[in-house]
């Protein structure tokens, strides 16, 4: 008897199996990398609008703006400028000036931004009012925030939360996104989001034709204060060392950015709108 055909046969067959076998190995490999894609589905732009607009509304049930038309419009007009200036100039752009003592300002989802008033007058021209609020528009533009939900990084928000938003628009999900993305503002950022967020603010403040420099001045200012003052406790508390990011920052313009150092720095504008505000000013209650 020829065993040969058989065996060949036995062979061919077996290969035959393991191929199929393989090739349906692969297609669930391939379901599993589909399913999990749906589910990472990045937010849309509507839909991280949406988010920020309820993180900004916790914020601002925190610190209320303060009642002072002036200055708010003041410091939207600085920042839509300078928003004009990065790469997602078209988003419905909002600042403002919340009425606290407490130095620091935030970047919210869709493009609110906050500095509180007590960064303000710490200030000491419009370049260094420009310079923060390009640090914090690079952090709304590189999607920091909404990055650092998208990673799961945070108590009680599964990995999984915004995707499941993105695809169902839940109310749960979206109550779980917001109340994480408020969370964010008490823990902070990662130390490299901050860095680059220095990185870029002083080239779109360069860009918006204002000296670079202000960035850097501030992060001077506030290495200058005493770290136990209560005003930099939350702001000391999440972003790194005022130093290191001065230090950072200062490498990372050097001989680039030489060419705009005589570029304004807008001290007179900067100085009668916080001398009428200081004249006019009434603490805003919170209720
Ligand atoms: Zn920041």
């Amino acid at each position: 008897m020829n065993f040969r055909v058989p065996i060949l046969f036995l062979l061919i067959v077996s290969l035959l199996a393991s191929a199929v076998h393989a090739a349906k190995l692969d297609l669930d490999k391939l379901k599993d990398v589909k399913e999990k894609l749906k589910v990472l589905k990045e937010p849309s732009e509507a839909d991280e609008i949406e988010i920020g607009k309820g993180v900004a509304a916790n914020l601002l049930g925190a610190a209320p703006p303060v009642n002072d038309t002036k200055l708010q419009a003041y410091v939207n007009r600085v920042g839509k400028w300078i928003a004009m200036h990065s790469d997602r100039p078209d988003l419905p752009w909002h600042f403002a000036v919340l009425d606290t003592d407490g130095v620091n300002a935030f970047a919210v989802p869709g493009g609110y931004i906050f500095i509180t008033r007590g960064m303000l007058l710490r200030m000491r021209d419009e370049a260094e009012l420009a310079g923060v609020l390009a640090h914090e528009v690079t952090h709304v533009v590189e999607k920091h925030a909404l990055n650092t939900m998208r990673k799961g990084n945070i108590t009680g928000l599964a990995s999984d939360a915004l995707g499941k938003y993105a695809e169902k628009k839940g109310m749960d999900e979206f109550t779980k996104i917001v109340s994480a993305g408020t969370e964010i503002y008490a823990r902070g950022l990662d130390k490299e989001d901050e860095f680059a967020a220095d990185r870029a603010g002083v080239v779109i403040a360069a860009r918006a034709g204002y000296d670079p420099y202000g960035l850097p001045s501030v992060l001077q200012t506030l290495a200058s204060i005493n770290p136990k003052d209560d005003a930099v406790t939350l702001m000391f508390k999440t972003h790194p060392d005022s130093g290191k990011r001065l230090e950072l920052v200062s490498s990372s313009m050097e001989g680039r950015l030489d060419e705009y150092i005589d570029s304004p720095r807008v001290e007179s504008r900067f100085f009668s709108i916080i001398k009428s505000h200081l004249s006019s000013y009434k603490p805003t209650l919170i209720k």
